[in-house]
């Protein structure tokens, strides 16, 4: 269950301050932790307010990870990651990884362990551990979250900062921090409302932004989708029309009642939509039976005898998957080995190892984790987050066009560029 957060809800938004961090998702509160004690260090007094439009702050760390919150990965590279340049997520990761994550929890006293795929959650498997923690350390900066807060415009002032708007009011600002997140998930606050304020100050925002990390729907009838609940590991791969192989991820597969989920299918959905842009006619192949070769399998079925088509499947895949596998391509399980005609053995290994789904589109926004496309980094000085385009501006998050694979990437994106805008944003590189 989602327990309500408030935050500084009912004191008024001040007519000034020095940074205004706009977005209390996971940026932007590491964005107002750091500021404030980097100020702090310095010695300075600086007034950091952070703005949210939703009712509730933080909904998105609440639900993430199934609620348990997977804050970031053993090990993060840049291949993890879609969307910009490696060399400039190269860059930002460089500059505050997972040991930094893994020691500001620990400061914060959330505990950190490692799961068997290398996902940390916080000991308590609670994701309202994380989100506390995190509130408890904006408050103990000095800066104050101000909600439901919603920007509706970021201008000139005329004097080299800025003015931020909203049905709430207008406050000044010396620097801004756009850490309004992208478009999934979109009642959790997150509704793609920041592309056209950073439109509006300069920035480009990428031709596509799309959901990624979400679900696939196969229209009308298909087996897959009788299949509801049964789970298998398996290679998903994105092909050209041509067939030529475009991407490919192994891991689980779900069989879900509207087409396919799973951490396999979250991770490749992505790259179907990017082919997708240039190439109508570019597929989804999953291979159920990932760990042997066409003609190994060939081989295996040639020499089955008297033992039936179903039971060599079965020893394969789950009983229900391997059955229905089987009658899609018109084998009966039922049928012996040394019965099965030539083409229907090349028709069932094809399918075992590159079953080609009618993938019609994903599921939106609403199951997304996360967004693609976004501001091009290209428009950021990874050092310090800050926009090329405007003195005064940062940009962090998922704002940005950098998109994870799952796995607690994407939290840690967020984690280390809100730390070193944080930094910047008040002086301190
Ligand atoms: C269901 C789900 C599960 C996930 N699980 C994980 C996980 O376990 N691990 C992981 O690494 N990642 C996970 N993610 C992805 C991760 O949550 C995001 O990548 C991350 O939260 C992005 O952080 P952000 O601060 O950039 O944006 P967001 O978290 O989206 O925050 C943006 C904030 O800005 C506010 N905002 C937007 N526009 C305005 C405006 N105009 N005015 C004022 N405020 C505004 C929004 O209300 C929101 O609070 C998950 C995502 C979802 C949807």
């Amino acid at each position: 269950m989602i327990r309500a957060v408030r935050a500084d809800r009912d004191i008024a938004v001040p007519g000034c301050a020095d940074v205004v961090i706009v977005g209390a998702g996971a940026a932007g509160l590491m964005c107002a932790i750091s500021a404030g004690r980097a100020a702090e260090v310095m010695g300075v007094r600086k007034r950091i307010v952070v703005l949210d439009g939703a009712g509730k702050v933080g909904v998105k760390i609440l639900v993430a990870g199934g609620g348990r919150c997977n804050v970031t990965h053993e090990r993060v590279i840049p291949k993890d990651y879609n969307g910009s340049s490696a060399g400039s997520i190269k860059k930002v990761l460089s500059r505050f990884g997972v040991e930094d994550t893994v020691r500001f929890f620990r400061e914060l006293g959330v505990e950190l362990k490692r799961e068997e795929t290398g996902k940390l959650f916080p000991v308590t498997d609670d994701a309202h551990t994380v989100l506390d923690a995190l509130l408890g350390a904006v408050r103990d900066a000095g800066a104050t979250i101000h909600h439901p807060c919603k920007v509706r415009a970021v201008e000139d002032d005329g004097e080299g900062g800025f003015v931020v708007r909203g049905d709430w009011g207008e406050i000044r600002a010396g620097k801004v921090v756009l850490a309004t997140g992208g478009k999934a998930l979109p009642k959790s606050g997150s509704d793609g409302s920041g592309y056209p304020i950073v439109e509006a100050l300069g920035h480009t925002v990428t031709g596509v932004i799309a959901p990624a990390l979400v679900p696939l729907v196969i229209e009308g009838e298909h087996f897959v989708k009788g299949l509801s609940g049964i789970a298998h590991d398996a290679r998903v791969e994105v092909r050209a029309s041509t067939g030529k192989r475009l991407a490919s991820t192994t891991g689980a597969l779900l069989c879900t009642h509207f087409g396919l989920s799973g951490p396999a299918i979250l991770d490749i959905s992505r790259h179907l939509t990017w082919a997708r842009v240039e190439d109508e006619g570019a597929y989804l192949t999953i291979g159920f039976v990932h760990d042997r070769g066409e003609d190994e399998l060939d081989a295996a079925l040639s020499g089955l005898g008297k033992r039936t088509v179903g039971r060599f499947v079965r020893e394969l895949l789950p009983e229900r998957l391997a059955d229905a596998l089987c009658v899609d391509v018109g084998v009966d399980p039922s049928t012996k080995g040394a019965e099965l005609k030539r083409e229907a053995r090349r028709a069932l290994v094809l399918a075992l190892t590159g079953l080609r789904v009618p993938v019609a589109r994903d599921r939106g926004y609403t199951h997304a984790e996360v967004t693609m496309g976004g501001v091009p980094m290209r428009e950021v000085d990874p050092s310090t987050m800050g926009s090329r385009v405007r003195a005064g501006l940062y940009l962090i998050g998922e704002i940005l066009d950098v998109d994870g694979r799952i796995g607690g990437f994407n939290f840690q994106w967020a984690w280390a560029g809100g730390m070193i805008a944080g930094r910047a944003c008040v002086g301190v590189d």
